[in-house]
């Protein structure tokens, strides 16, 4: 192309840019691979990622730097790797949203979880969670606490709770909005479950236990219990899956179980949940690994809620996360 004073990336530099992030979405928050085989023939693979500028190459482009040079503008370095999608997005109203700070910590975030996965051997672990959920049916209140602050975010006014969250009325609804307004803000770093292959091999083992897992799953569920008529003390788990209440779920390569604590139900429709009648529920959320046993993976519920769809989005609010798939002269 001509017209942006050679300040272009050259087919070089684009491929090393997709490369050095495996060829995924820098966007923390996207991450999605950008290549693929041709639906129609077996010579040709399918691509839908750029190599965007940072800092515009022509004058008057989003995040156009005066100070830079022509070498600098067509540098590895003021490239980052996105899918189509979100490179388009980052340019958006000239790129306000979107500052070059921020494009650089993408950048930097995903070239490291590269060069760990490459290094390691092992999948890309650290995805980011930011699953939006329309009803919160469970919430760990430490727990989850804990993981707001660790992400900068103190919580006022939490009551102190002794018994059922249920029991608490009003005010647990206060809470569970609280909660639900901060977790469409914040990132928690988390394994997903879809990415986890072979559990027991020890090489993943340690750096699975104490992990935060995020999963969109549909769930079986066990023992249920019903809502607490009394304001009786909470039963304590045994630690015997069998009497237990839990929820698991199960894929090809393991299966999740997830015993947890009935006090931590966040109204009487949602203790429905954790017995539905069709005896599956899909359920969002995140939860700590426990233990690996074999292909088996106890983990302890932290938020638990039913995940946001476009129909609930359109009577309750927007989704920002809308992928369409653009290809451009760009394309690598
Ligand atoms: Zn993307």
């Amino acid at each position: 192309m001509t017209g942006r004073n050679g300040a272009n990336f050259s087919p070089k530099i684009r491929s090393t840019l997709a490369e050095r992030v495996g060829y995924l979405c820098s966007n923390p928050h996207c991450r999605i691979p950008t290549i693929g085989p041709s639906d129609h023939t077996s010579e040709t693979a399918k691509r839908i990622g750029r190599a965007a500028h940072i800092h515009a190459a022509a004058k008057g482009g989003p995040r156009y730097s005066p100070q830079q040079t022509p070498e600098e503008r067509r540098s590895a370095a003021n490239g980052i790797f996105l899918c189509g999608n979100c490179a388009g997005m980052i340019d958006q109203n000239n790129g306000m949203e979107y500052p070059a700070e921020m494009l650089l910590d993408w950048k930097k975030i995903a070239e490291e979880e590269q060069k760990e996965a490459f290094i390691s051997g092992n999948p890309i672990f650290s995805s980011i969670w930011r699953q939006k959920i329309h009803y919160l049916n469970y919430i760990n209140i430490p727990r989850l606490e804990l993981e707001c602050l660790r992400n900068g975010y103190k919580i006022k006014n939490i009551p102190k709770i002794t018994g059922w969250l249920y029991h608490m009325g009003q005010q647990t609804g206060i809470i569970t909005a609280s909660f639900q307004g901060i977790l469409t803000r914040i990132d928690i770093a988390s394994i997903d479950i879809e990415k986890i292959r072979y559990p027991d091999d020890n090489k993943y083992k340690d750096n699975l236990i104490g992990a935060i897992i995020s999963f969109n799953e549909n769930f079986r569920t066990k023992n249920g219990v019903h809502p607490p008529v009394l304001r009786g003390a909470p039963p304590t788990l045994t630690g015997d899956i069998e009497k237990d209440p839990h929820i698991y779920y199960e894929n090809s390569f393991l299966k999740l179980i997830m015993p947890y604590d009935p006090r931590w139900i966040t109204t009487s429709t949602a203790f429905g949940d954790f017995r539905p009648s069709s005896g599956q529920q899909k359920m969002t959320g995140l939860a700590v690994i426990k233990n690996v046993a074999g292909s088996n993976i106890i983990a302890s519920p932290i938020v638990l809620g039913f995940p946001s769809n476009p129909l609930m989005e359109a009577f309750y609010g927007r989704t920002n996360n809308v992928r369409t798939i653009s290809i451009s002269e760009d394309d690598i």
